[in-house]
């Protein structure tokens, strides 16, 4: 088949990869008049002012963080709170040169009340920190919901001092849902607006929001993080193990020697200490499955996949588990599975073991609660 360009952005059409650029489905192809043909973004950007987002790969990505490093501009993080490590772009501070940054955690919706949104505020900060990167101001929202939305706008206007914002994050963390709130907070004021996706000739992706006259919100593609749990799960799969709404917590009291799988995604041991009260966060549909330590190696040995589900994969491979080790040295301290969710425990000195697939972020942290 002779290359077909989007007119739009400039991108080679292809019919494989909808997540991927230039993505156009076969049958509005046969339709094409005149070879005139929109990639499906920008037929949706073109028609319904809706922004989908798509996958770069690092180059390109990089490429454009490089714009936004010559550029005095705001720059935008957008992360999801319930998957922090699996959220970060790497090598941000480096690239975007010195520019402010405001920090953005979406999804709040899915927290328990109980959460202490100062304490979740510091959190965010100082894990900022140990990428190098210090905010200006963290706002917390739910793209999905639409929480927050209304302050995160009144802080882009006070920092942004007439520069132009970007926006950046990886994918999966509701960037698009979150760009797609603002642009029609702005179309909402403004009927003349003229959302742009340009680059043309170049797999470069990247979309204006207009502000005033000379300056304007853009949108960066999302970067693939493949740390992200949802990368290793099917789309079935993820679809069970990601929260649809506010957490409901579990209690487990536990004495030294006992385990608590996570389905078939995770697992703590909890291998010395005091009697120990554990609360799991975790997606309400995912079952909690406890059993003594010395029966844990048999049980994942021989049900990974039948009693412990669901479980991620690799090419079709049951994923490698990794082991995290942690004592616990103050009181009320939380256990995170970045993606997963998290436990929270109470009193000190316990030796804790986590597993969980190789590559996904495992940390601890002062308790939200
Ligand atoms: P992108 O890849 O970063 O552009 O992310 P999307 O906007 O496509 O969102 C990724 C997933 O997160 C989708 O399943 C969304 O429904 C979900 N999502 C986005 N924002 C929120 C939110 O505020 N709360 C919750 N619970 N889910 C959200």
């Amino acid at each position: 088949m002779e290359e077909l360009k989007c007119i739009g952005c400039g991108a080679t059409i292809q019919t494989e990869n909808p997540k991927e650029i230039g993505y156009t489905p076969a049958s509005s192809i046969s339709k094409m008049e005149n070879e005139i043909i929109y990639c499906q973004r920008c037929f949706k950007l073109k028609h319904y002012n809706e922004v989908q987002d798509v996958a770069l790969t690092s180059d390109d990505f990089l490429k454009i963080l490089q714009r936004v490093g010559e550029t005095d501009a705001l720059v935008i993080n957008i992360v999801d709170i319930f998957d922090f490590s699996g959220s970060m772009v790497a090598g941000l501070s480096r690239h975007i040169n010195g520019n402010d940054i405001l920090l953005v955690g979406n999804k709040v919706d899915l927290l328990p009340k109980s959460v202490n949104k100062t304490k979740l505020n510091h959190w965010m900060r100082r894990s900022l920190k140990e990428y190098g990167l210090k905010p200006l101001d963290v706002a917390l929202v739910s793209a999905g919901k639409g929480f927050g939305i209304d302050e995160l706008m009144e802080m882009i206007e006070k920092y942004r001092k007439g520069r132009d914002v970007y926006i950046v994050g990886c994918t999966n963390v509701g960037k698009s849902t979150l760009v797609n709130r603002i642009i029609k907070r702005f179309t909402e004021e403004r009927e003349d607006i003229i959302t742009t996706s340009h680059f043309p000739g170049t797999t470069l992706d990247i979309i204006e929001i207009p502000l005033d006259d000379c300056s304007a919100i853009v949108d960066t593609p999302g970067i693939i993080n493949e740390h992200q749990l949802a990368h290793y799960v099917t789309p079935k799969v993820l679809k069970e193990i990601t929260p649809k709404k506010e957490i409901k917590a579990g209690v487990y009291q536990l004495n030294a020697e006992q385990t608590l799988f996570v389905g078939g995604l995770a697992r703590m041991d909890f291998v010395k200490g005091e009697r120990t009260s554990f609360v799991t966060h975790f997606a309400n549909q995912l079952h909690i499955h406890r059993t003594k330590l010395e029966k844990a190696d048999h049980l994942w040995a021989t049900q990974a996949g039948a009693v412990l589900k669901p479980v991620a994969m690799d090419n079709d491979q049951l994923m490698e588990m990794e082991k995290h080790t942690f004592h616990i040295g103050h009181e009320k301290t939380d256990l995170v599975i970045s993606g997963l969710g998290w436990f929270t425990l109470s009193g000190t000195g316990q030796d804790i073991n986590i597993y969980a697939p190789k590559g996904v972020g495992v940390m601890i942290r002062p308790s939200l609660i």
